[in-house]
């Protein structure tokens, strides 16, 4: 099969065009992906900032609470000391001068001259083998006060250790306010239970320098035996006082035997959630515990997060709003492209039919005659300048006119369009065409061919029609035959135009009429 030129123009932007919409395509894909992967590394990106800040903030908090556990656990460590070396140095007088009341009065003396060294004593108590009350730092007290009830009394009259007790908090019979209690027994010459040194120690003065301390609304500041009792809390809540933790499971997980540590869990006294550090008394069975609340803590970051996430999500959706409208026209740009692209093969089909149809016979399909004059007119010119052979067969029906009135002239039609496939089918090689002259006369061009093989092809179509075998009772030969003139180009004179030509193989084709019909001539 033969393009035209025009043709192939047609095809090459036609390939074009397609490649073109292949691209355009691929260029929203490729804006999709770019677009997915900015969402992602952006999201990736955001979370993980938001998580480390996250914890960084926990991480100082950590750290804080830690560093205030310490001082604080320094603190108590002190005032301890303080009280520890005060009961040592009265106990020591008690048990070498005895407990007469002028030794009394007299110590009673210094203690008061050493009050504004232990800003914490609220008051100092010595009580005799029964509990009674033998000297108070506040001078005078009730006759017949006993303090024979209290769990440090009962301790150091059962337990001979001489170490330093810390109670549990109490509320003073004295002032009636909440008080630790640091005791130490004391003993008579003979090494007997004679007694009971107290240094009551105000809790106001802890809660105090506690509530100095920013630790947040939620915030909490206490101090504990190991045992796990609580002795002092801040905030202050009366109920939990003495409080034990010692079976509680945060106390068992988090503080149980640790020197120190830091912990994340929800109080059992109030359920709020913490972040907990802690540290252990080096000299004394006590614990200095920090919180602050977890939410509270993390309210600097909560808020950084939202600012950030604001800040994210609004660029991510400027990028969606502006990736979304470049796909789309992307998108648009394709179907319009694809649409071009239709239109544009309907129209060249368009025109390859109405090209076809320009040189096409209707009703045999062969080439028309127009067709016929202009490739005659071509090939001609060619075969002349190249000095190539050139034949023209002109074929015509013989005696058609009988056959139309015999048969009709549908029938006439359908005859000739059966004898133009024979012609079709003779005429397969590359330049060869074969055309309706006009009427019931045909013609086939040979570029390239011999008149010897022209004449082949001649005798070949005519044996072919004749073999058809259409039944024709107007001619002698009783079935339809043809009368073929084949003339070349070249002549001994040189070579003929494309009118000579024509007139030549009209006259052979005459000649072959007149020889008696269905034969070909030269
Ligand atoms: P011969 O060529 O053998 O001398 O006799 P003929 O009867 O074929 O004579 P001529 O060539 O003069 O007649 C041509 C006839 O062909 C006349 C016309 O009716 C018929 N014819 C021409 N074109 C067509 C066509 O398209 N269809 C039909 N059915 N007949 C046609
Ligand atoms: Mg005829
Ligand atoms: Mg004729």
């Amino acid at each position: 099969m033969f393009f035209s030129k025009g043709q192939e123009d047609a095809l090459v932007q036609d390939g074009e065009s397609r490649g073109k919409a292949q691209a355009v395509k691929r260029d929203a894909q490729l804006a999709t992906c770019l677009l997915l992967v900015v969402f992602v590394s952006v999201l990736a990106a955001t979370f993980w900032q938001i998580a480390s800040a996250r914890q960084r903030a926990l991480a100082e908090i950590e750290t804080h609470n830690r560093n205030l556990a310490q001082t604080l656990d320094t603190y108590a460590e002190g005032v301890l000391t303080q009280s520890s070396m005060l009961l040592l140095g009265m106990a020591e007088r008690l048990e070498v001068e005895g407990v007469t009341s002028g030794h009394l009065q007299r110590m009673q003396q210094l203690v008061n001259r050493q009050t504004h060294l232990l800003n914490q004593l609220n008051e100092l108590l010595v009580l005799d083998a029964r509990g009674q009350w033998l000297m108070s730092s506040r001078g005078a007290f009730p006759p017949g006060s006993n303090s024979a009830d209290r769990s440090f009394f009962l301790h150091h009259r059962d337990s001979p250790s001489q170490d330093v007790l810390i109670g549990p908090p109490i509320r003073s019979r004295s002032t009636g306010e909440w008080v630790l209690t640091v005791s130490r027994r004391f003993e008579d010459r003979q090494g007997r239970f004679a007694g009971v040194i107290v240094v009551a120690l105000g809790m106001e003065h802890f809660l105090d320098l506690f509530g100095k301390i920013d630790i947040g609304k939620q915030g909490v500041i206490a101090l504990a035996t190991a045992s796990g009792q609580l002795l002092v809390r801040h905030p202050f809540r009366e109920q939990n006082l003495g409080q034990d933790f010692s079976r509680s499971p945060n106390f068992l997980r988090y503080y149980a035997g640790l020197k120190s540590g830091t912990a994340s869990f929800r109080s059992g006294i109030d359920g709020t959630e913490r972040l907990y550090a802690f540290r252990s008394n080096d000299r004394y069975p006590i614990f200095t515990t920090v919180a602050q609340g977890k939410h509270e803590a993390l309210g600097t970051w909560r808020r950084q997060t939202l600012l950030t996430a604001g800040v994210v999500l609004s660029l991510l959706a400027a990028i969606a709003v502006i990736g979304w409208r470049l796909i789309r026209t992307i998108g648009l740009r394709v179907r319009a492209e694809a649409s071009l692209l239709a239109a544009r093969e309907k129209l060249l089909k368009a025109n390859r039919q109405l090209e076809q149809l320009a040189i096409q016979d209707p009703l045999t399909h062969l080439a028309n005659r127009r067709h016929f004059d202009e490739v005659l007119e071509r090939e001609a010119r060619r075969a002349a300048r190249e000095e190539t052979p050139l034949v023209l067969l002109l074929v015509d029906l013989d005696h058609f006119k009988g056959f139309n009135d015999s048969y009709g002239h549908v029938a006439g039609d359908e005859c000739l369009k059966a004898v133009s496939r024979q012609l079709a089918l003779c005429a397969q090689r590359p330049g060869d065409l074969a055309a309706r002259y006009g009427g019931e006369e045909l013609g086939i061009i040979l570029p390239n061919t011999t008149l010897e093989g022209a004449m082949h092809v001649a005798r070949l179509l005519q044996e072919r029609i004749q073999d058809l075998d259409i039944a024709h009772r107007a001619s002698p030969f009783g079935c339809v035959t043809v009368s073929i003139g084949v003339a070349s180009l070249h002549t001994e004179q040189g070579p003929l135009s494309p009118v000579q030509l024509v007139e030549a193989a009209d006259r052979a084709l005459y000649r072959a009429k007149a020889a008696g019909r269905n034969r070909a001539e030269r």
